[in-house]
């Protein structure tokens, strides 16, 4: 009998979920660099001593290899090692909470660009937002984990190419510039800033004051997303209106979006300290 060479690929993968299968296998779903998303069968993953049981850890970056049966729903997860785990060294609560939500948004809200059938190259350019997103998150340099959560968000919009509008009114296309501050709104639904007249006019119910603060953030967000994060710092109130327009917004124009059920538990871990 000639060896059958089965077909397989290496390639690097952020794992976003994994549930037990049967008594010692798990499954996993990754989102992976080459081949957009995979889910695969880690078998005897949860076997104390299984070289696989570190690849399928939600949150991690791994290298990975697997099968690549195009008919199978679920591939052979072979082999691998970690490249990254965010939660490594230091855990606290929010910074789970901002990776768990993170990992939900990208499990839930799939770009169609997403699926390499459809765009490799859209895949690819997913799984670099989400690699820069942890590795700057567990660095922990960039800035404080909620503001690198928003750049995330930001840039989630921007990959399904609906992220909003900010240099003109977004029902009329006044110029931000002729709209004054006071009277300036942010509106979920129309798809960005607002001037006060249109907000009169009745254009969006549902807009809201959209301040200073806030607006530097879009500003530098919109200018370089993950980068324009960077030594980034919020007061509480700007990080609850940033917070909310980017929740609002998210709910309007990403197929699929719910508040990551993660950060609903940093909302209960705050109001038990508090
Ligand atoms: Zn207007």
């Amino acid at each position: 009998m000639g060896v059958v060479t089965r077909p397989s690929a290496a390639t690097d993968a952020l794992v976003l979920r994994a549930w037990p299968c049967g008594e010692t296998s798990a499954i996993a779903s990754l989102l992976t660099r080459d081949h957009g998303y995979v889910k695969v069968i880690a078998k005897a993953a949860r076997r104390p001593l299984s070289t696989l049981r570190p690849l399928v850890e939600p949150g991690r970056l791994v290298s990975v290899e697997f099968s690549l049966d195009p008919v199978r729903e679920l591939q052979y997860l072979r082999g691998g090692s970690v490249e990254l785990d965010p939660l490594g060294p230091a855990p606290t609560l929010e910074l789970s909470a901002y990776l768990l939500g993170a990992l939900e948004l990208v499990d839930r809200c799939r770009p169609a660009g997403a699926l390499v059938r459809d765009d490799p190259g859209g895949a690819a350019e997913l799984f670099g937002v989400c690699d820069a997103f942890l590795r700057m998150l567990s660095s922990g340099a960039g800035s404080e984990p909620v503001v690198v959560f928003f750049a995330f968000e930001w840039e989630l919009l921007d990959r399904h190419g609906v992220s909003p509008e900010l240099s003109r009114c977004c029902t009329c296309g006044a110029s931000r510039e002729s709209v004054p501050v006071a009277t300036r709104r942010f509106s979920a639904a129309e798809g960005g800033l607002m001037c006060g007249e249109c907000a009169r006019g009745g254009a969006d119910e549902g807009c809201r004051a959209l301040g200073d603060e806030a607006l530097a953030v879009f500003d530098a967000l919109e200018g370089g997303g993950l980068d324009g994060a960077r030594g980034l710092a919020l007061t509480p109130v700007g990080r609850r209106e940033v917070g909310g327009h980017l929740h609002r917004f998210l709910g309007y124009h990403l197929p699929g979006y719910r508040l990551p059920a993660a950060l609903d538990l940093l909302r209960a871990g705050k109001a038990s300290a508090s």
